[in-house]
């Protein structure tokens, strides 16, 4: 079993390059990235003192398009991690066709430490530190775990000091800020739309499911206030803190307002509090881990209740927790199609952008319902046509995508 997240990834990638039989010679080209960049990053701390850390920005294939992925701000974004996120983008982006590459960014910090002014500083810093490699047709960041667009705001701003105003730098933008409206939402959202998709396609009622949700930030929020809005009975969320639970269904709304206003979800009046692994193990129809890698493994796949798991963080599954679920019958949504929300919105966006012409949200919505369908619709029939998971034929699509666009470049 692999020992390392990009491992994982690239277990995946194997099971899935030997379905389409991918010529052994591109494995390598696949599997490695094109360019790791890592850079120190020194912060003047309000109080006077000098914090250095690390950071990172690994541009893993960009025969597609220009480099795309996020850029996480977690004490545990090392390299490793931040390798196996980008190469996760670059299946992404090639299974639900929009013309980028895959990347990835990542500080080693703890943003909670830091105070508006320290995180300002620390996101100029590292900006200015990789800003030669990024670019509209280069390389285009957008948020992820633990930043947002504010930060998106500062690194636009940094960027736009040395090569002119270019707001299409990065995605995830505030609105006032060529930020597009709809953006913020896509990724919670568009993982309702491929949700309802498996439901309609299994002759499932979306409006009469229970739903546990892990990670109450951008993503999860939004997909419990989405999958809320239609009637589904989400029973428990959590966050860092930890979960909270409501056998009739949570009133998500008064949850959101709780959490906007910084308040962890287990000091939330009138419910039950569980702990993370609890919440995990919770009896639901649909488990959506939303908050970080690698927290369904072998230790705790036998425990989850649900029949469906519906991955909108990245890489929440090992390799060996995923032959545990599969094994009984559980059917996953893998990352690389249930969150691909949000890469499409970046994409809306950044078409915007160079465009100089906002779409209203309507429209947004409206393209990222089909877009994010249309990827199901694929993903299925292959995995039916293969008689394989969900994820080993959105992998396959993807890895056949990439495979085509590197031989027709020459690339190998
Ligand atoms: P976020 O920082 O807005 O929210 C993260 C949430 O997870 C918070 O509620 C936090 O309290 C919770 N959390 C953190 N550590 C936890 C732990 N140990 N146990 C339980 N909960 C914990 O991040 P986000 O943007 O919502 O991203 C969540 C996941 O979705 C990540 O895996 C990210 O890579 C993925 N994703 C995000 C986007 C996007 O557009 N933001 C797009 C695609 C995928």
């Amino acid at each position: 079993m692999p020992h390392s997240a990009h491992e994982a990834v690239n277990t995946y990638f194997t099971e899935a390059a030997r379905i389409i039989d991918l010529h052994e010679e591109l494995y390598p080209v696949l599997t490695t990235p094109y360019r790791e960049l890592a850079v120190q990053v020194p912060v003047r701390l309000d109080d006077g003192s000098l914090l250095v850390t690390r950071g990172y920005r690994v541009q893993h294939n960009g025969a597609r398009g220009p480099y795309k992925g996020g850029i996480r701000y977690h004490p545990d974004a090392g390299l490793d991690e931040v390798r196996a996120l980008a190469s996760l983008m670059t299946w992404k982006t090639a299974l639900v066709n929009v013309p980028f590459g895959g990347a990835k960014g990542g500080v080693e910090i703890d943003p909670k430490m830091l105070s508006k002014a320290e995180m300002q500083r620390l996101t100029r810093r590292f900006t200015g530190a990789i800003h030669h490699i990024l670019g509209i047709y280069r390389d285009i960041p957008a948020p992820d775990v633990n930043t947002n667009a504010q930060v998106m705001a500062w690194m636009m701003d940094a960027y736009s000091s040395v090569h002119g105003y270019t707001p299409a730098a990065v995605t995830g933008k505030p609105l006032d800020l060529g930020g597009a409206p709809g953006r913020e939402a896509a990724t919670g959202r568009g993982c309702v739309y491929v949700l309802g998709a498996h439901c309609r396609q299994e002759g499932i009622d979306l409006s009469s499911q229970r739903v546990v949700v892990q990670g109450f930030g951008n993503v999860g929020s939004w997909l419990s206030h989405e999958l809320h809005a239609l009637g589904a009975k989400v029973v428990a969320v959590s966050d860092v803190s930890g979960g909270v639970f409501s056998e009739h269904g949570l009133d998500i709304p008064a949850l959101r307002s709780h959490a906007d206003e910084g308040q962890p979800l287990v000091d939330a009046p009138g419910v039950e509090i569980l702990t993370n692994d609890e919440l995990l193990a919770t009896r639901c129809d649909v488990l959506v881990p939303a908050a970080l890698g690698e927290v369904i493994t072998e230790d705790n796949a036998e425990a989850v209740q649900a029949s469906i798991v519906l991955e909108a963080a990245n890489h929440p599954v090992t390799p060996h927790g995923d032959k545990l679920l599969g094994d009984r019958g559980v059917v996953v949504i893998p990352d690389i199609l249930a969150n691909a929300g949000g890469v499409a919105g970046s994409y809306f966006e950044w078409t915007q952008n160079i465009q100089q012409f906002t779409w209203k949200e309507e429209r947004f919505n409206q393209e990222l319902e089909d877009l994010m369908t249309t990827a199901y619709a694929a993903t299925r029939a292959a995995a039916d046509s293969y008689g394989c998971t969900l994820r080993r034929a959105a992998f396959a699509l993807g890895i056949e995508r990439v495979a085509a666009a590197a031989r027709l470049r020459g690339y190998v």
